[in-house]
């Protein structure tokens, strides 16, 4: 039996500006190999200028998942968003990405995941590997599971870059049950993850 929630259930991953493009297509590959649900790439949207906060020169990450999530479903049970702008949560100075628990739309930024370390930008392997390490994070957020104590595990929190290089690209054994099982399409109140 193929690990990943129920079979059928089909993935969109939609850029937020041509710069992404190449991101969302890693991330659909991603979900396919590793979540073993359908996934494709569905037309690109624009910067999400609506969400500007003027003061932070931030995009509010809840405001746009709040736009994804009021747009009609296009055929797929669940949207990731891939965008390059910078994110924030209010009570964080920003965010990789952001989902709500049991909900529809997940949000990625590659802002942060191609920052220059030490003077040197990552190569852009690495920086795809890590969009597709916070796609696949957040997806599970979408499919209800919380974060997860295994530090190996894609469900453990990060916020920095070097703990999702230190991630490998798997789903510890209970939340990988737990996706398997009935994880996907229970709503939850618990609000933003
Ligand atoms: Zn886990
Ligand atoms: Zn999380």
């Amino acid at each position: 039996m193929r690990p990943g929630p129920a079979r059928g259930i089909r993935v969109g991953v939609i850029p937020m500006g041509e710069e992404t493009r190449l991101a969302a297509k890693v991330i659909a590959a991603h979900v396919e190999g590793f979540m073993h649900l359908e996934a494709m790439v569905l037309d690109p949207l624009p910067r999400p200028d609506f969400a500007l906060d003027p003061q932070r020169l931030q995009y509010d990450a809840g405001c746009v998942i709040e736009d994804l999530e009021s747009r009609p479903p296009n055929r797929c049970d669940k949207v990731v968003a891939v965008t390059a702008v910078d994110l924030f949560v209010p009570v964080f100075s920003h965010v990789f990405g952001e989902a709500r628990l049991g909900g529809r739309a997940a949000l990625v930024s590659l802002h942060r995941l191609g920052e220059a370390e030490e003077g040197r930008r990552p190569p852009p392997a690495r920086v795809l590997e890590r969009a597709a390490k916070v796609a696949l994070h957040e997806l599970g957020h979408l499919f209800s599971l919380t974060h997860c104590s295994d530090p190996g595990c894609l469900m453990h929190f990060t916020g920095d870059v070097a703990g999702l290089d230190a991630t490998a690209l798997l789903f510890c054994r209970y939340c990988r049950e737990f996706l398997a099982a009935d994880g996907c399409g229970q709503r939850s109140e618990a609000g933003l993850v």
